[in-house]
């Protein structure tokens, strides 16, 4: 079975940018914060909201206290004022795009304009654009209540963002035909439009749309409708829970897309669902399926990328690898990735909830892997020498002081208690770790000596790990925002960390042909630099849509590690 994922999928940028601010201020504000009525239409995302302490207020009391979000849709500024008299400090998530619709209403209002409003008349937005035109405003949702209007001298005409588009084209006709002196505003926001383009689109590729998001919102409705236009048959789920069992039978291609107050975690969780229920795999493809997911769900497949790594890094230097190295880098990072995957359960739930799941049903099971491997790796260290043995255990203690609480909650002012709360510190202390595990430990056992050589090869793998580090946590942004994770792409924000990233493979990129040049690798390294390349096209693949951020793409990411050490074994090869 084949599952197509729209690329408009999911939270649009009013709604995200809502729902990071309530977030955010749920983790860093100390007093009571609530929505004024509900913040977006996603009953998952309130309810995670109400989990967080953010309840809803519905109406306004006489007096209040604390901070009072307003949702993505705005509200009537008489409405604003009166929360403000009763004593809350409004914070005002109103989407840019409605605010420009706000705007244009409160300044033709002035100037004495009628305003008409093509929109639900009971719609929040529509309820808000109309508190800024006053008595001079009008809701029409129809062309003949349109007509019906009496003629104004002086009037504008504004949508909804949300409005379906070829409706308002309608409107446009008609006014330049029989009211010319109106001036109409197209306000309908382009994410609206996308999305609907595209579910027309995917609708006539595929057997079935599956379309994710509320059941209240209007806009996700809206593309089930399309979905329905295109002559496709379509379901509207708000979870994963609600896929019937027996709909994907006989189907080869699934369309999925959701509406713009979708999280990617329950879309992610529906595609999850849909994966796992397909029917039409041979049992070949579904144990192919089965052992990728199990691998890297536990978190061996990345144990086997840091034994590959390692291996490549003595290439790059030119000294012979021992495998005892290889082992030790696999062990190390099993064992520590596994205890981080087990403190991170809870972002998992929403991240990534088949490893969640596979974790919290076996944790017993990954506690002793995870002991096992550290065991080993240790072993392994002791008897390879003292040095190697020290540096491990140094490292060992490291990994389990930087999630150990430094100090104890009543004497810590910030929310910052141990290393691991330091904002962005995971994505760089794991870069530093690999490269002095693959890279520093064996060097200095093996040969004795550090050179420019292990300097540009700790710089190689260290920027390629930063990169598959930070390029998960973008995947995870929604998840560990919720749980309060401080990651890199949550500091720097989404554009930014993508931006750093492919900055930082490009620098690896030409960096190896610059050390090839410079005689620090040899010649035939030139092959290494496929990983970073074929990282930046994954990272432009996702950017653009073209690559979903799902399973297989983790899958890849994490297969560029172990193809270092293919090439570089190619390349030993090709010496010998
Ligand atoms: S659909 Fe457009 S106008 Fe509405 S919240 Fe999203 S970005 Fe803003």
């Amino acid at each position: 079975m084949h599952i197509q994922i729209a690329k408009t999928a999911g939270f649009c940028m009013g709604v995200r940018r809502a729902v990071d601010m309530a977030i955010d201020a749920a983790n860093k504000s100390k007093g009571p914060i609530c929505t004024y009525g509900p913040l977006i239409h996603n009953p998952q995302v309130l309810d995670i909201l109400e989990e967080k302490g953010i309840p809803i207020l519905k109406g306004i009391p006489e007096k209040g206290e604390g901070t009072i979000i307003i949702r993505a849709h705005g509200i009537p500024p008489c409405q604003q004022k009166k929360l403000q008299d009763a004593g809350f400090t409004v914070m005002d998530a109103t989407c840019p795009r409605v605010i420009r619709v706000q705007t244009i209403i409160r300044k033709h209002t002035e100037s004495g304009h009628h305003v008409i409003i093509a929109g639900d008349a009971d719609h929040p937005e529509v309820v808000g654009l109309l508190g800024y035109a006053g008595s001079t405003g009008h809701v029409i949702s129809s062309m003949e209540e349109l007509a019906a209007l009496p003629v104004f001298e002086k009037a504008i005409i504004v949508a909804q963002t949300t409005q379906n588009t070829r409706f308002y084209e309608g409107i446009s006709t008609w006014v330049t035909k029989e009211r010319s002196h109106y001036k109409v505003f197209n306000t309908i926001c382009d994410s609206t439009e996308k999305r609907q383009n595209e579910t027309m689109a995917l609708a006539k590729e595929v057997d079935l749309v599956i379309v994710v998001g509320g059941k209240e919102s209007g806009n996700t409705q809206r593309l089930a409708e399309v979905a329905m236009e295109a002559g496709t048959s379509s379901l509207h789920i708000e979870s994963a829970e609600e896929i019937p069992k027996d709909i994907l039978k006989d189907k080869k291609r699934i369309g999925i897309t959701a509406g713009a107050s979708t999280p990617n975690w329950i879309l992610r969780q529906v595609v999850s669902t849909i994966e796992s229920q397909a029917m039409t795999d041979s049992p070949m493809q579904a144990w192919i399926k089965k052992i990728q997911s199990f691998l890297l769900s536990s978190n061996i497949y990345l144990a086997m990328g840091a034994a590959a790594l390692s291996y490549a890094a003595s290439m790059m230097q030119g000294f012979n690898h021992e495998f005892r190295y290889s082992l030790i880098a696999a062990t190390y990072i099993l064992s520590m990735q596994i205890f981080n995957t087990l403190t991170g359960i809870p972002s998992d739930r929403y991240n990534n909830p088949e490893r969640a799941k596979l974790y919290e049903t076996h944790r017993p099971f990954f506690f002793i892997l995870a002991g096992f491997a550290g065991i080993t790796g240790l072993a392994t260290a002791f008897e390879a020498g003292i040095l190697p043995f020290a540096m491990l255990f140094f490292m060992t203690l490291a990994g389990i002081l930087y999630t150990a609480p430094l100090l104890p909650r009543s004497l810590s002012r910030s929310h910052i208690r141990s290393l691991k709360d330091i904002p962005g510190s995971k994505t760089i202390l794991i870069a530093i770790a690999w490269g002095v595990l693959c890279v520093i430990l064996p060097t200095s056992a093996i040969r004795g000596s550090l050179d420019t050589a292990t300097l540009a090869s700790f710089l190689f793998v260290a920027a390629l790990v930063f990169v598959r580090t930070a390029f998960f946590d973008i995947m995870a942004l929604q998840g560990d925002r919720i749980v309060g994770k401080e990651t890199l792409p949550i500091l720097l924000g989404e554009e930014k960390s993508r931006r750093l990233l492919i900055l930082l493979l490009t620098a690896v990129f030409t960096g190896t042909f610059l050390c090839i040049h410079l005689s620090i690798f040899p010649a035939q390294a030139f092959l290494l630099a496929l990983p970073p390349f074929l990282l930046i096209w994954m990272l432009c693949g996702e950017i653009s849509g073209r690559i979903p951020a799902d399973t297989r793409l983790a899958f890849h990411i994490e297969s560029l590690l172990i193809l270092s050490g293919i090439l570089a074994a190619m390349i030993k090869i090709s010496v010998i």
